[in-house]
């Protein structure tokens, strides 16, 4: 274990390696490594990926590492082609020893493609949030889960709040009234409130959760609230004003804005639902930047459509790309508004981008050289989970 941990192969000194059909002298130094598989899954860029490099979460751009992988013998496989069993994911996972993959087009790794991937060793996820790969077959197998923590949990919370304040102030149907060629203020008006003086609770008080607790507090709510088995150190708490509450249908009772920002597994995965939703406020509003799983669809569609929700926005899907038909698309509160969806981008600024490519080289150096991990990257280390973020266990 102690070798894998360190990033080699634990047959390194005895079976010999394969790179293009030639067989690799057998080593037990950082030599052993050289011609490694590494598949990334990431999102097709297009003509914005070829006019801008700084893309470089995108097929087309490759986290900017293929040169420095290739310069040491590695070979880079880098497809968006993810579903289906003769897709280029689901074809290379079977040989691959690192996988590199991004929420934002997520490769889901199942416990039935773990079964495949028998040389696979490190799961990089380029970004923050590693669901789509199935951490307990991860666990069982030795293989690590790594992610870029904090790469882009500034830029989540940054949308976190446009989204509050967008869905608080009527702003989308203000817009879209505007590029329509009307004027009928009484009609956006009618539904706008200010963000002062109400109520707002995270649930998940983490480092995107903490950090829109600390932008909340310069608008004067009326309480800032939030819900997680993790308590805030005493401290932290008192420096956001942040009241924890710990049930969670009194949390969302107490609440006029709710805020998701806990990681989707088990112990969240459709935690919002009808029934959570009937504790909610009359005419609440909830901003999911989290994952789309979280909620519910259909509960979350029928609770703005009755006006049990006055807003959802966010950013995050239960499948993504979502289908054309997906009801979180077209939904609307009773008034026509209060729908905030945009395409998962919130983490992938040319910001956030930078900050997780450069993070996912150096998880790899680390691999490549033995060198240990920084602890916040380790979701599942070998052979157990590191981060307590993913439940209680
Ligand atoms: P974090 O690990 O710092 O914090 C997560 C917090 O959620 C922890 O304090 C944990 O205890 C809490 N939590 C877990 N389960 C909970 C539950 N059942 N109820 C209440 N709280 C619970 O993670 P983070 O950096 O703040 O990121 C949080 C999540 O945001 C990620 O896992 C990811 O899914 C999502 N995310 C989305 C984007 C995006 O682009 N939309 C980008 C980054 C992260």
């Amino acid at each position: 274990a102690s070798a894998i941990k360190r990033g080699l192969s634990s047959s390194a000194s005895a079976t010999p390696r394969m790179l293009n059909g030639r067989t690799l002298a057998p080593t037990v130094n950082h030599a052993s490594n050289a011609g490694m598989k590494i598949l990334a899954v990431l999102y097709k860029g297009g003509e914005a990926a070829k006019q801008e490099p700084r893309l470089l979460g995108t097929v087309e751009n490759q986290l900017g590492i293929r040169s420095w992988l290739e310069s040491q013998g590695h070979e880079y496989i880098v497809t968006d082609d993810k579903e289906g069993p003769n897709s280029v994911f689901q074809q290379h996972i079977k040989d691959a020893e690192v996988l590199i993959t991004t929420p934002f087009h997520p490769g889901y790794l199942t416990r039935e493609l773990i079964d495949k991937a028998k040389n696979l060793k490190v799961c990089v996820t380029a970004g923050v949030g590693s669901d789509h790969i199935d951490l307990d077959a991860a666990v069982e197998r030795n293989i690590q889960v790594l992610e870029v923590t904090g790469s882009n949990v500034t830029s989540v919370a940054e949308h976190v709040m446009m989204n509050i304040l967008l869905l608080v102030r009527n702003f989308v149907p203000a817009h879209e009234m505007i590029q329509r060629g009307d004027w009928q203020v009484s009609d956006i008006a009618r539904n706008a409130f200010d963000l002062e003086g109400k109520v707002v609770g995270t649930l998940g008080a983490g480092r995107i959760g903490y950090r829109v607790l600390e932008r909340l507090q310069p608008f004067n709510p009326k309480e800032l609230l939030y819900y997680d088995y993790n308590p805030l150190p005493a401290d932290a708490a008192a420096k956001v004003g942040a009241r924890r509450v710990e049930d969670l249908k009194d949390f969302v009772s107490q609440c006029d804005i709710v805020t998701v920002n806990a990681p989707l597994h088990e112990g969240t995965k459709g935690l919002i639902n009808a029934d959570l939703l009937k504790h909610f406020k009359k005419g609440a509003y909830l901003v999911n930047t989290a994952r789309g799983a979280i909620c519910n669809t259909e509960d979350v569609a029928a609770a703005l459509k009755s006006g049990q929700l006055n807003g959802y926005a966010g950013d995050v899907w239960n499948v993504q790309p979502a289908p054309k038909d997906h009801p979180w698309r077209y939904m609307k509160n009773p008034l026509g508004g209060g729908n905030g969806m945009t395409p998962h981008y919130s983490g992938t600024t040319l910001d956030a981008q930078a900050r997780y490519a450069a993070g996912t080289k150096q998880i790899l150096e680390n691999y490549f050289q033995g060198k240990a991990q920084e602890p916040a990257n380790i979701i599942v280390g070998v052979g157990k989970y590191e981060s307590k973020s993913y439940g209680q266990r």
